[in-house]
């Protein structure tokens, strides 16, 4: 699996597809951000790997805010997709509330010592690079003491523990044992970590939630809920179906302007992702997302909960699929 989504994303490099919108003095082409907002859809509504963390979140934080020596050494491998990166913010006692993470980095001689623990890495198992939000300064206010570093994840000092969720993804907690890099490795400023974080995570919500593949599993119930019959009358006429799949349709349009809002809102080549436009773009496909499942399972009743492949599920099994 991972050789294969590595060679897809060598695919895209060659075709020029990665890096679209970046800067051209840091190898990109310095589109509008629709070219890649349409290539990531259509990347998902085919269930391909999309332009990812490297191109979509991790690239663009270090080109606002990495030193020459992080840029020269990483723009150069993400654009030819030649590494991958898992993002390191979640910790035990730091979710919704990421500013309270308490991986400790203290100072020693030319690097940061890190000891502590992550959870929820997704990507851990196979990529190349951690990007990590740890605490350099325990002692201030907490959003002033968070550091970003890069941290090679094939480090003897870590430890990857596999995690695997109810919606068949893996993600990982790791341990960190006496991690030592040296500071080239920081991101930018001592204890400015968590703003370029909310920059990172704004360029997440949109880059890595694509409303594509919402949009297809809509289409998916209406295809069946067209076919179908209840008590010997067709389910397309019944006005209680008839009324969710409107309220579904019109919410799946809000949902689309919500993303080209985003694109429009990020127009300035390298500039600052846009927060609020990023926040409701996500806010509502997520819980669009839930709508979408939570209705296939209802229209379709028991037989939705058959899983995928399963030869009599309605719609492919994949209301089930959706719904965990
Ligand atoms: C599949 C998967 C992949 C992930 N991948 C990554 C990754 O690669 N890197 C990474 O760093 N993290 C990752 N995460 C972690 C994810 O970002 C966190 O789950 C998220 O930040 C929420 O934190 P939590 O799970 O600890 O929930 P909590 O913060 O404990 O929240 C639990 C519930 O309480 C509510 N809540 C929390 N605080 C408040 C409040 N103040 N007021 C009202 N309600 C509140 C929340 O809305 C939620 O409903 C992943 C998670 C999942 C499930």
């Amino acid at each position: 699996m991972d050789f294969e989504f590595r060679a897809f994303m060598k695919k895209l490099s060659q075709r020029g597809w990665l890096g679209m919108t970046w800067p051209k003095a840091c190898g990109g082409q310095e589109k509008p951000g629709v070219y890649e907002y349409i290539l990531n859809e259509a990347l998902a509504r085919r269930g391909c790997p999309q332009i990812g963390k490297g191109i979509g979140i991790i690239g663009k934080t270090l080109i606002r805010h990495g030193s020459e020596k992080l840029k020269q050494e990483f723009l150069p491998q993400i654009i030819r997709a030649e590494i991958e990166f898992a993002v390191g913010y979640s910790e035990p006692q730091a979710g919704s509330d990421a500013a309270n993470m308490q991986l400790r980095a203290e100072r020693d001689g030319e690097g940061w010592r890190f000891n502590g623990q992550k959870v929820w890495t997704t990507s851990a198992h196979f990529a190349d690079w951690y990007w990590v939000g740890a605490r350099t300064d325990a002692t201030g206010k907490k959003h002033d003491g968070i550091t970003v570093f890069l941290i090679p994840m094939r480090h003897p000092g870590l430890t990857i523990q596999p995690m695997p969720t109810i919606g068949d993804e893996i993600t990982n907690t790791v341990f960190f044992d006496n991690v030592w890099v040296h500071d080239d490795y920081r991101v930018g400023q001592l204890g400015a970590g968590f703003g370029y974080i909310s920059e990172a995570l704004d360029l997440e919500r949109f880059t890595m939630f694509t409303f594509s593949p919402t949009e297809q599993r809509f289409e998916e119930l209406v295809e069946w809920i067209c076919a179908a019959t209840r008590d010997g009358e067709p389910l397309r006429r019944d006005p209680h179906v008839r009324e969710r799949v409107a309220q579904l349709a019109t919410q799946l349009e809000v949902a689309r302007v919500l993303g080209l809002r985003f694109v429009a809102a990020a127009r300035e080549v390298g500039g600052k992702p846009p927060t609020v436009e990023a926040s409701e773009y996500k806010l509502f496909t997520t819980q669009l997302s839930q709508r979408v499942a939570d209705s296939m399972m209802d229209l379709a009743g028991p037989g939705a909960q058959l899983r995928v492949h399963t030869k009599e599920a309605p719609m492919r099994g994949r209301s089930e699929m959706s719904y965990r």
